[in-house]
């Protein structure tokens, strides 16, 4: 994996803006994975998906995520910091996988991002998503549909994938230091990394003005310095 430089995550938040998060996540990783086919990248399971995405957030930004959250207990607002090494989960070892449960026999895989388009919006995309993945269904030895499900079954599924590869849903620990009340929240990494692309870009757009301005440089030279050194020129037009 290689880290994208700024000229290069600037073109890529910009080529996201107007797409759907499953989207932007294949634009980040294609920059990245510069050795990966697109198709190999749309096939990667979202687990595996969202652990690259960990990966390039912290070769660019750093190992340290810093989040707010509300108390639910209490509603405190609080700052949470963490590291990506609390994150980074061991993923599934089958891509086959298997639920058993009262004659029940299902096997699927896990969801990857080719999966994601034409999603239905609100609660029927999980549900369509579990479809899309399935393989073998038998009860009983005899061969059965994803119609022949019962709801407690259908919901069994869906907890059963979720807990087969635990990278496509992460949990960070919460203390609240007010009320004392402990909580998990779901840290969705590529929500997290793309609204922190967009405080990035609005504050390099406004390095780029006050140096260019200032010094009479073009866009690309502004955007080739390193970070460092954008600040220290700053640091010297504000002293
Ligand atoms: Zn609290």
């Amino acid at each position: 994996m290689q880290t994208p430089s700024a000229l290069q995550m600037l073109h890529l938040w910009e080529q996201g803006q107007d797409r759907p998060p499953w989207v932007r996540a294949l634009l980040l990783l294609e920059a990245a994975e510069t050795g990966m086919e697109h198709a190999a990248l749309t096939r990667l399971p979202l687990g595996e998906r969202d652990a690259r995405l960990l990966e390039l957030r912290a070769g660019f930004f750093g190992e340290t995520l810093s989040s707010l959250a509300d108390c639910p207990a209490c509603g405190e607002r609080l700052e949470l910091n963490f590291s990506i090494d609390e994150v980074r989960l061991p993923g599934p070892t089958a891509t086959l996988l298997l639920f058993e449960s009262n004659g029940l026999c299902v096997s699927y895989r896990l969801p990857d991002s080719t999966d994601l388009e034409g999603l239905p919006p609100g609660p029927d995309a999980t549900r369509a998503l579990l479809e899309a993945c399935l393989q073998d269904i038998t009860r009983e030895g005899v061969p059965a549909t994803f119609a022949d499900l019962n709801e407690a079954e259908v919901a069994a599924l869906i907890a059963h994938m979720g807990e087969a590869d635990p990278r496509a849903d992460l949990k960070a620990a919460m203390h609240c230091p007010t009320c004392s009340h402990r909580w998990s929240a779901r840290f969705d990494i590529l929500g997290f990394l793309w609204e922190e692309l967009s405080a990035w870009v609005r504050r390099l757009l406004v390095e780029v003005h006050v140096l260019a301005r200032a010094y009479g440089w073009r866009e690309d030279d502004v955007l080739a310095l390193p970070p460092w050194r954008r600040q220290y020129y700053i640091g010297l037009l504000r002293s």
